[in-house]
């Protein structure tokens, strides 16, 4: 009995050891996590810089003037953290202008017509200078095209109208739905012999915003593009009604964009050195160049705010990381991802060794959770602090799609991460007019910051 007493109280006092000991580990990250939340909440920056960024700067169109300013703003606040270094990472971008205003509208019977809001698809040609009128042919998606043949399609304008699928939960999983018919509508309609495109917007909602976005011709001659545009959700619901009560209706646009010579811009980086194993990489960033429509709130002024904001809580909280941590600002993520390409091409000229990568591009929105893109073992080390995350309702661990951005420098037994905020208003403002400041609440975009830091730190003191 008492040697029985004896045994069972060491394995009491072991047990309270144990517990006391992983009580201090944990608490350790629950205290440097909280106060990273405590201080993005009252004392962050991000809000203000991307204020300046929105409203002093604008829209930050790759090879623009705005894009320009972006670089150098961005560059001076980093300096201003007392980081270890910043510096500008030359690459040459495409310089697309949109010229003046799109000019759209349908004609049911002669003279009688109805305007509706457009703008050119990125990287679209320009429409003659008086125009382009023809009959307009609707169409579900590119895989109808070979159904209606060069008979129906020859000669008319086609009208994309796929709606993006509303009962998606996961928005980004709608827009993938349907984006084909933007990036390569226009290419694949040529081929049937029509004079342009009209792409309805991705948006779940109805709304008067025409929304812009990438397009590509692929390798096609230059005498051969046609000329393409978005129409805005409610102007193609219009359209498509005037459509089934007359076929025969004639749609006008005209755009006079233009693609210049490729200009230089930068990337924005700055680090701090690891204080134990400096030669291993932790990425973590945004891209700095938008749409032009807007001024870029949320795609992606939010994601580089954020990012720098990781830089921001290490320094305002003393903590030093033991890898060294990198904030690269991308240029040209949204018409030519150049800057993910030349930041991985200079990375791996260098033998750079990269561990981990965390990408925020998907707007300032509640933060959810992560995606990751790694292999089943990391992943399940990333699970483990998944609880650490509870108190802030950050608790969407998923493997996934990580980033663009950082995609190139994407390799076996690195980790990559994207922020995923709640995303059902992302597309009610992505790429169009009304992707502005007003529409990002501080709170919300502060705690995605608080979160991508939390991760940071837990990457960086626990490595892979
Ligand atoms: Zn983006």
């Amino acid at each position: 009995m008492k040697n029985n007493y004896k045994v069972s109280n060491k394995l009491a006092v072991l047990f309270i050891i144990a517990c006391l000991s992983v009580g201090r580990s944990q608490s350790k990250d629950e205290v440097q996590i909280k106060k990273m939340y405590d201080l993005a909440l009252t004392e962050g920056k991000g809000y203000d810089w991307l204020n300046y960024l929105s409203n002093q700067i604008g829209g930050r169109l790759s090879g623009s003037v705005q894009a320009q300013q972006a670089v150098d703003y961005t560059k001076a606040q980093l300096d201003s953290l007392g980081v270890d270094k910043v510096w500008l990472q030359p690459v040459m971008v495409p310089k697309w202008v949109r010229g003046t205003p799109e000019f759209a509208y349908f004609e049911t019977t002669p003279g009688s017509t109805t305007n509706v809001a457009i703008c050119a698809l990125g990287g679209s040609v320009a429409t003659p200078s008086t125009g382009v009128k023809a009959k307009i042919i609707e169409v579900d998606g590119i895989e109808q095209l070979s159904t209606l043949g060069k008979d129906q399609i020859e000669g008319k304008i086609v009208f994309f109208n796929r709606p993006m699928d509303a009962t998606q939960i996961n928005t980004f999983t709608a827009y993938s739905g349907c984006v084909d018919q933007r990036y390569a509508g226009a290419l694949e309609a040529s081929k049937y012999g029509a004079l342009g495109v009209i792409v309805r917007s991705m948006n779940l909602r109805l709304d008067i915003y025409p929304h812009t976005g990438s397009m590509s011709y692929g390798d096609q001659p230059e005498s051969e593009r046609i000329p393409a545009a978005a129409i805005s959700t409610n102007g193609a619901e219009l359209l498509s009604t005037s459509l089934k009560l007359n076929p025969d209706i004639n749609f006008y646009f005209k755009q006079n964009c233009k693609l210049f010579k490729d200009v230089e811009s930068y990337n924005v980086i700055a680090e701090i050195k690891g204080s134990e194993k400096p030669d291993e990489i932790i990425v973590v960033g945004g891209h700095l160049d938008s749409w032009d429509l807007g001024d870029g709130s949320h795609d992606d002024g939010a994601g580089c705010v954020q990012s720098m904001e990781v830089l921001n809580l290490f320094k305002k909280t003393g903590y030093k990381p033991k890898r060294t941590v990198r904030v690269v600002l991308f240029m040209n993520e949204e018409n030519g991802l150049r800057g993910g390409n030349k930041y991985a091409e200079v990375a791996i000229s260098k033998n750079e060794k990269h561990i981990f990568a965390l990408e925020s591009d998907s707007g300032g929105f509640t933060p959810r959770g992560f995606t990751f893109d790694s292999s089943q073992e990391d992943f399940e080390k990333v699970l483990t602090w998944k609880n650490l995350f509870k108190p802030y309702l950050v608790h969407y661990f998923e493997k996934g799609f990580a980033g663009a951005d950082i995609g190139p420098l994407k390799k076996d037994g690195m980790v990559m991460a994207g922020l995923r905020p709640d995303s059902q208003r992302y597309f009610d403002h992505h790429h169009a007019e009304n992707d502005t400041f007003e529409h990002v609440n501080r709170r919300e975009l502060q705690l995605g910051a608080a979160t991508m830091a939390s991760l940071v730190y837990l990457v960086d003191s626990n490595g892979f």
